[in-house]
């Protein structure tokens, strides 16, 4: 029989448990990617522009095998029963999406291919451990990370799958592989798309894992994996990247399998409670009293707030679509607790402008440090934007590199707080609030909610 491999977040061939059942029916396979204005239009232009790629590079790699990619535009309720008409197939299949929109799109789509005699199959998900399936003795999900993750690491994964062989590729007849190519702002550099360039980064850095553990929060080293662009667009499968991390002993592999399993623990949070993507995951939060964005979150935005980490950070994103963790949970916690501006409004800047943006992993990644997520982050550690960057970044290299007016050592020899007249020499403004006034004033509005 003749099936679509409907793409969503799996844009590779290699270890794609759903593509394999598609090829596996026996019939002929139609490789169908459906782009949802839904979903197309709210993201920013660097994830468009790399999803373009990324579907650009899947298309080629189908080529290789004498078929290219389907690219349809328009509501995938009517696109994908479509597609399945025109080649005749009698089963579409997918990896399920957990998300809030994506778990409901599925279940519009499956009523309309039902109601045509057509089947959704759902193979995998885009994690190892697909959300809903990790419960505690009674059943019920975990709302603690630690726990989480020991009950995820037993409940375990399959074992990577190859690409499927001898498929018979199909393709629509209609003109359909005009994949966008948006153009990017000036000078924003992205990462190369594609599920080639993703095992390419991921083999370099499995040469350094050993040493991830010490490295990983040093913003100003190359110390992570730069691999969230990659699964976030299932450009390979945390499978195959936990494949490889159960032959190594280290305690850097240790700690890079915790980190996967943040990423899976906040999807499985997110599938629980969707609300959780823009409400309170800890409701009495949501009762504090945040000033309106204004000038202030434009300064944030822009990475003018005259605080070195904050505005590198700021400006790292713009860039370059991407931040350094520890720099992420710095520069929320300065919008959240210094500029008093709730959380949403810097969540929504993010995802309009990270390449890796994902709704479970950024929204409970702001969330945590809002001190309103997982978790319990107390509320009253607040990040001091100061101590943090030279903490995290010693030798200013970070700063330095993304803050070009704080980058002569002669000129300006202490980055991370540089006095008035350096910065009136060299333009770097002034800080835009008074960290210490600021804090203190966070924690009284806090303490209002508590009383
Ligand atoms: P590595 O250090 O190499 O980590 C390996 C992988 O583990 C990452 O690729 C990612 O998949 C996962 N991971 C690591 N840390 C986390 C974490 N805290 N939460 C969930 N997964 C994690 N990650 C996203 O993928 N998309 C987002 O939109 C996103 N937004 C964030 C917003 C805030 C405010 C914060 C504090 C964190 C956010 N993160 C997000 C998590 C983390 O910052 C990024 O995953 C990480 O910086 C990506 O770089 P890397 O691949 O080099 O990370």
């Amino acid at each position: 029989p003749t099936a679509v491999m409907w793409f969503r977040r799996d844009l590779r061939l290699a270890d794609n448990p759903a593509l394999v059942e598609a090829a596996d029916a026996g019939g002929g396979v139609l490789p169908l990617f459906v782009l949802d204005p839904h979903l197309w239009g709210p993201a920013g232009a660097p994830r468009r522009a790399y999803l373009g790629a990324s579907l650009r590079s899947l298309d080629a790699s189908l080529r290789q095998r004498r078929a290219g990619l389907s690219v349809v535009r328009g509501d995938p309720v009517r696109r994908v029963v479509l597609a399945a008409k025109a080649v005749g197939a009698d089963r579409v299949h997918v990896a399920a999406d957990h998300g809030p929109y994506g778990a409901e799109r599925d279940r519009r789509v499956e009523e309309a291919l039902t109601a045509a005699g057509i089947e959704l199959v759902r193979t995998g998900s885009p994690y190892a451990v697909a959300p809903g399936r990790v419960t505690n003795g009674s059943g019920k999900p975990y709302q603690v990370f630690t726990p989480f993750s020991r009950a995820w690491a037993e409940h375990g994964w399959r074992a990577p799958v190859d690409p499927p062989t001898g498929a018979h590729w199909l393709s629509l007849d209609e003109d359909t592989t005009d994949i966008p190519d948006p153009a990017l702002p000036d000078g924003i550099a992205l990462p190369e798309a594609g599920e080639a360039a993703a095992r390419r980064r991921w083999a370099e850095f499995l040469d350094d894992v050993d040493d991830y553990a010490d490295r990983r929060d040093l913003p100003g080293t190359d110390g992570t994996s730069r691999m969230s662009v990659h699964l976030k667009y299932g450009e390979v499968h945390p499978r195959t990247l936990l494949a490889d991390l159960a032959r190594r002993r280290s305690r850097g592999a240790a700690t890079y399998r915790t980190e996967l399993a943040w990423r899976e623990f906040y999807a499985d949070v997110l599938h629980h409670r969707p609300d959780s993507a823009r409400d309170y995951y800890r409701p009495e939060l949501s009762r504090m009293a945040y000033d309106e964005p204004g000038a202030e979150f434009d300064a944030w935005r822009e990475g003018r707030t005259g605080f070195p980490v904050v505005d590198a950070g700021m400006r790292q994103l713009r860039a370059t679509g991407w931040v350094h963790n520890r720099v992420r949970m710095i520069v929320a916690s300065f919008l959240v607790k210094d500029l008093h501006v709730e959380w949403q409004h810097g969540a929504r800047h993010f995802l309009q402008w990270l390449v890796d943006g994902d709704l479970a992993s950024n929204n409970h990644g702001w969330q945590w440090v809002a001190g309103s997520g997982t978790d319990a982050a107390p509320y009253f550690r607040v990040f001091n934007p100061t101590t943090q960057g030279r903490k995290f970044d010693p030798d200013g290299a970070y700063v330095r590199r993304w803050v070009p007016e704080l980058a002569d050592p002669d000129r300006v020899p202490d980055p991370h707080d540089p006095d008035e007249a350096t910065r009136r020499e060299v333009g770097y403004p002034a800080p835009l609030v008074d960290h210490k006034a600021e804090r203190q004033e966070a924690l009284d509005r806090y303490q209002a909610v508590r009383a």
